[in-house]
């Protein structure tokens, strides 16, 4: 049995790792993916302290590195459940098995939003992508659209700019809500196209991806793209539906929880993207990390103390 049961393997999960490791307990880290979480899709991250420029991927090693140096298990499966055990060990189940612990983190964060439209399902992974920095190199050369306005959408179309033939960049309002600066590098690219007020109508494609169809807003008037691959970059949502039985969640889906992550149920805490808050940046998924292991700690302390 562990001390603290970890899942997911992002800045929050392997922060509450290392403080769980250091106050003396055992703990097992379970992700379903990659281990580093979302950071590892980021080309440069410039706002976490100690590091004025770094990329999100060596960030994540980084944090890896320590948490096994600390001491930390990792098994790499998906979490499907937690089931309460009547002395009040946590059982967490996986695809392949399940584990039993003291106290569970739950530190999942979010996943990318989908366009919801036909042939989405169809090129996913295949043509259709939410990551510049790990699959650009595939399109060099090639065209792409970008869908999204924000500053991960932006981020996408630089990055794809410097290797694609052509970008377009596909914006559902009439303006871009990125960063300024970020706008001012697309606008001087030469390779590059922004529609704005238009929304993706379907996907097009047979074996291959072929392009998609686009319906401005305002009209209703649909217009054919034929690109190679598209970046979709729309936003991100909760993915707790294993752990509403363990966790309230609020309407858009997140659990709910304070700073503390303290949730309805004794033993089981809430870090990082995954719970209602307003900031989901990496150091205060950190915090977050921290905070829960602390809290896991002192849980399992007391309840010693109390046999
Ligand atoms: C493109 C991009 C750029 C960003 N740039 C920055 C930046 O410059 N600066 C900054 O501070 N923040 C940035 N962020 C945000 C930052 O990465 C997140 O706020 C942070 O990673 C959240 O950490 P987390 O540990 O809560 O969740 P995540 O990083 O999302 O990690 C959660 C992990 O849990 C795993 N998981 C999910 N469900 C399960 C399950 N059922 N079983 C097991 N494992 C599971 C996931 O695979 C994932 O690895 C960026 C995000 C993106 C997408």
């Amino acid at each position: 049995m562990y001390d603290i049961i970890v899942i997911g393997g992002g800045p929050a999960g392997l922060t509450a790792a290392i403080y769980g490791l250091r106050l003396g307990k055992t703990v097992l880290v379970i992700e379903k993916e990659n281990f580093g979480g979302q950071m590892t899709f980021s080309p440069k991250i410039e706002n976490y302290p100690g590091f004025v420029s770094i990329s999100g991927s060596e960030l994540a090693q980084n944090m890896v590195e320590q948490a096994g140096a600390q001491g930390a298990e990792f098994a790499m499966e998906e979490v499907t459940g937690i089931e309460l055990l009547e002395n009040g060990v946590k059982k967490v189940i996986t695809d392949f098995s399940s584990y039993e612990g003291k106290t569970v983190i739950i530190a999942v964060g979010v996943r990318h939003r989908l366009l919801k439209v036909p042939g989405e399902e169809d090129f996913l992974g295949n043509g259709i992508s939410f990551c510049a920095i790990c699959d650009g190199a595939f399109y060099e050369g090639k065209d792409v659209a970008v869908i999204g306005g924000g500053n991960s959408a932006l981020q996408e179309a630089v990055l794809l700019s410097k290797t694609s033939r052509k970008v377009i960049v596909v914006q559902n309002l009439d303006f871009l809500t990125g960063e300024k600066k970020l706008v001012e590098i697309l606008e001087a690219a030469p390779n590059v196209e922004i529609l704005l007020g238009y929304v993706v109508d379907r996907i097009n494609g047979g074996d291959v991806l072929t392009g998609l169809d686009i319906k401005k807003v305002a009209t209703g008037e649909v217009e054919t793209l034929k690109v190679d691959g598209i970046f979709t970059a729309i936003g991100l949502e909760p993915v707790n539906g294993p752990f509403t039985g363990v966790a309230e969640t609020d309407k858009w889906g997140y659990l709910k929880a304070g700073e503390d992550g303290l949730t309805q149920t004794e033993g089981v805490f809430v870090a990082g993207d995954c719970r209602t808050k307003k900031v989901r940046q990496v150091s205060a998924a950190c915090s977050d990390g921290a905070w829960c292991a602390i809290a896991a700690c002192d849980f399992i302390d007391r309840t010693a103390a109390n046999g």
